[in-house]
């Protein structure tokens, strides 16, 4: 499988170019955005973590608030009171856990430290701890969303009984380090843009000598 996911890989990278270098976040800023983004829209999510952040200095205050004030605040990402309970169980088992609010520590663990850690906060699926270990921790992993998992299934990269944790191990086991983070980008590109949830452009798909959709149509 190794094999096919690079060849899906130079595939786009030859349509789509290689993806722009990024610059790390914050990581607990990750950690609070990904939780607000459960199941709601980029810009939704996006509304609720910029009310979150005008309204209260640092995550210290966020710990520290009226849980109900709190879930007033990011009311736009839906959920709001669960997802408000979330992230302040989440800060504070960090805290009682290091003694402050950060996550840097982890930049200096492995992998797969770092990925337990993660997961063990209240809240935190194997998704939300990738997205943080990707884009905060310089930690190359591979988030399996929506998008992900329905390319990566439609193309046949993953076995079909897999659900999603599965999907993301098996990705990440089976990507040469240094590809992961292309891997991630073109997977969820491909998805917007081509093999839509309805209707995936077929005919005009670059990848279909590759996809086993296309080859059990
Ligand atoms: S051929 Fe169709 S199903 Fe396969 S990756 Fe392309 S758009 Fe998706």
């Amino acid at each position: 499988m190794e094999r096919k996911i690079q060849r899906v890989i130079e595939i786009c990278e030859n349509n789509y170019g290689k993806p722009k270098p990024f610059r790390l976040s914050n990581s607990l800023d990750l950690l609070v955005e990904t939780i607000l983004s459960q199941n709601t829209n980029d810009k939704n999510t996006f509304k609720a973590f910029s009310a979150l952040k005008k309204y209260y200095v640092n995550y210290e205050e966020v710990l520290a608030a009226n849980e109900t004030k709190l879930a007033k605040i990011i009311y736009s990402s839906g959920f709001y009171n669960l997802k408000a309970k979330r992230i302040q169980e989440a800060l504070r088992a960090i805290k009682e856990d290091r003694g402050s609010l950060n996550l840097d520590f982890l930049k200096n663990k492995s992998k797969s430290v770092a990925f337990n850690y993660l997961i063990k906060l209240p809240g935190i699926g194997p998704k939300t701890a990738a997205i943080v270990l990707t884009f905060g921790l310089n930690h190359e992993s591979i988030p399996v969303d929506t998008h992900v998992y329905r390319v990566s299934q439609r193309l046949g990269l993953v076995p079909k009984t897999f659900d999603r944790t599965k999907t993301q191990e098996f990705l990440e086991n089976n990507t040469k380090r240094g590809l992961k983070n292309a891997l991630h980008y073109y997977l969820i590109k491909h998805g917007r843009e081509v093999c839509r949830a309805r209707k995936p452009s077929c005919s005009e798909c670059f990848l279909k000598k590759e996809c086993k959709h296309f080859k059990n149509k």
